[in-house]
């Protein structure tokens, strides 16, 4: 079976930097499972996947704007070093969880000068291409009910 529109289909896959730096891959979350032409993976790739069967692998590079989005500058902030409990242990490139009004993000310690540090909430592949390298595991035609919701259900119930 070759994977089409509402296809429901099963991935091993791998989501590298250019540089080849594994940023995420299915060894650790599990294989990736979605429902196919309704727009839940990069456009790049699920136009690659149409036609795919079973075992084939398929490698895809994405530019910034169909991954993570453009490099903002906004999100580079000045925080000063007193807000900081243990500012001394503070090294470019650190990441940390900052706390805010709308819950804890991700951010990154972009410099650390004698008055402020520079933190940096963008995503760390925000501005990049990537590479994302995918296996088809299993692809099966979706039910009625999952092409009505627009997503996948696993082991039949509806997560949502
Ligand atoms: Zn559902």
């Amino acid at each position: 079976m070759k994977i089409e529109k509402n296809s429901v289909v099963e991935l091993d896959y791998k989501l590298m930097d250019l540089e080849g730096n594994v940023w995420e891959s299915s060894k650790e979350g599990g294989p990736w499972l979605y429902l196919h032409g309704h727009g839940e993976v990069m456009p790049g790739l699920e136009a690659k996947l149409t036609g795919a069967a079973i075992g084939q692998k398929v490698k895809v590079e994405l530019g910034p704007e169909e991954a993570y989005g453009p490099y903002e500058d906004d999100l580079k902030t000045e925080v000063p070093r007193e807000a900081f409990a243990d500012v001394e242990n503070l090294n470019e490139g650190m990441r940390l969880a900052a706390e805010s009004s709308d819950g804890v993000h991700a951010v990154m310690v972009r410099e650390v000068r004698d008055d402020v540090v520079i933190i940096d909430a963008n995503h760390p592949l925000a501005g990049k291409a990537v590479k994302v390298e995918v296996k088809v595991l299993s692809v099966r035609s979706a039910t009625e009910e999952e092409v009505a919701h627009g997503h996948v259900h696993k082991d039949g119930a509806c997560g949502h």
